[in-house]
């Protein structure tokens, strides 16, 4: 006779949080300019599209760990996977774990994510059940809350990341009742005139929180990820706290700040620790990518002329040597061939109906199978375009606009279901019945539309 060993049932089943009354109010303008914070800050690493992507990649792993029939084969090497995620905790728990064993780690954790008794005791029952100990002296006691404190953020990242929807990230950056420190702050005006909040770390209050912030997300459109997305807006008010609070950049651990660093750069990173990954550069360090992203912002860069600057090699001007780039002048560009009612045309062809709905975050360009092989190829930018008006730039892009795969990453991914895809085609569409067709040649293969691609780009007005 084979027998099968019952699978335990999920904690799930019967861990309904219900929200708690919120004894203060969250302030929506706060919320929605950490909203508008995080989206600056993606645009220097890759996208709102990276950020999520690194919290689903997170998400993947702490299943492959820690799913019930999972839980059995945990050992050492899982169990360093699983710290090295989860940032606050990754330098100083490993030697608990060690020390607990695998196996009975394994235990604890099933306890946790599969055990009967209510969510905060299961909680409270993971620290205790890790041999951290007291120790004499107040350096040693200290350790010992440290070590506790990195327990809890273990479980609670373990809980959201097993089921994200289920479950609030109920971290300490999040919300520490001890210190009345934490991302929720920020969403409520005039903390800063206040050292006390009546917010309890528990369940119950994580949950209104974080319903409310889901609430907000979906007032600005975004329907899909939502539990990431408030994730990210709390990572990026965490940084924004921290900030104020110190005038310097997160450690790793929250211990210390270092370096002076822009609230764009700082929230790219606690996004990126926030997703288990390691910030580039080594704590404290700048990510040279950020600064120099931050130099000039992405969306001006691309819009100057290179023939509308002017720079003199070699300059003198009242005895002061200005060549070179002291020098640069930007000549004004007037603009009179725009047509405001244009994204009404497009939205009458078929795919174009929710062209106007693009907030410009760029995940479409960043996830088109056509701009992995041709970054001239970028429908975030002919988005925009669009909705401002300008057919005649358009038009300069006739010859590429129409390679469009139809694979649908774009689709998939765009946070405000503008269906880029579908806007691809009404610009195709709308270029053939204008009369711009595509140049005579061999569609594309990949070498083909390079090659098209590369010439277009020469007559281009830079992006
Ligand atoms: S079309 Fe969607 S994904 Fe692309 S930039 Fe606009 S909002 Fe973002
Ligand atoms: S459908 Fe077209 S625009 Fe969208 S990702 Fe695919 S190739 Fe790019």
């Amino acid at each position: 006779m084979l027998w099968h060993r019952k699978r335990p049932e999920p904690a799930a089943e019967h861990d309904r949080i219900e929200p708690a009354a919120l004894p203060l109010a969250f302030d929506d303008e706060l919320f929605r300019r950490h909203m508008t914070t995080l989206l600056e800050a993606s645009q220097v690493d890759g996208g709102i599209a990276a950020y999520l992507e690194s919290l689903h990649a997170k998400q993947r792993l702490v299943g492959e760990l820690l799913e019930a029939d999972a839980l059995d084969a945990l050992d050492e090497a899982h169990l360093e996977k699983l710290l090295g995620a989860v940032f606050t905790a990754r330098r100083k728990l490993f030697p608990v774990l060690v020390e607990t064993g695998a196996a009975a780690t394994a235990a604890a954790l099933r306890e946790l994510l599969y055990g009967a008794a209510p969510l905060a005791g299961r909680m409270s029952a993971f620290v205790a059940a890790l041999p951290i100990r007291d120790g004499d002296g107040r350096e040693a006691r200290a350790r010992a809350a440290r070590l506790r404190r990195a327990a809890h953020d273990l479980a609670a990242e373990a809980l959201h990341f097993l089921d994200p929807v289920r479950y609030p990230l109920m971290t300490r950056w999040v919300w520490d009742e001890a210190t009345m420190s934490g991302a929720l702050r920020e969403f409520v005006r005039g903390a800063d005139q206040t050292s006390r909040l009546p917010l309890e770390a528990r369940p119950e209050t994580f949950e209104a929180a974080r319903r409310w912030m889901a609430g907000e997300v979906e007032a600005q459109g975004v329907y899909r990820d939502v539990p990431f997305w408030v994730d990210l807006v709390q990572a990026a008010a965490y940084a924004h706290y921290f900030r104020a609070m110190t005038g310097g950049v997160l450690g790793s651990d929250f211990t210390r700040a270092s370096g002076p660093g822009g609230e764009r750069e700082e929230v790219a990173r606690h996004r990126t620790r926030a997703a288990g990954r390691k910030v580039a550069g080594g704590q404290g360090v700048s990510n040279p990518r950020s600064v120099a992203s931050e130099a000039m912002p992405i969306h001006e860069k691309t819009l100057v002329d290179p023939n509308l600057l002017l720079q003199t090699d070699k300059l003198v001007v009242d005895g002061v040597d200005v060549s070179g780039h002291w020098n640069t002048m930007i000549l004004p560009r007037t603009m009179t061939d725009y047509d405001p009612d244009f994204y009404k045309t497009i939205q009458a062809l078929p795919g174009g109906e929710n062209v106007h709905r693009c907030w410009q975050c760029g995940s479409c360009t960043n996830s088109c199978t056509m701009y992995a092989i041709n970054t001239d190829f970028n429908p975030r930018y002919w988005i925009y375009l669009t909705n401002l008006g300008f057919k005649s730039e358009l038009v300069k892009d006739k010859d590429i606009i129409w390679q469009c795969v139809s694979c649908n990453k774009c689709t998939n991914i765009c946070p405000k279901d503008v269906r880029p895809e579908g806007v691809m085609k009404a610009l195709a569409h709308w270029l053939e019945t204008e009369g711009t067709r595509r140049n005579p040649g061999p569609r594309s293969s990949t070498r083909n539309s390079r090659a098209s691609a590369s010439s277009a780009a020469a007559s281009r007005t830079p992006r």
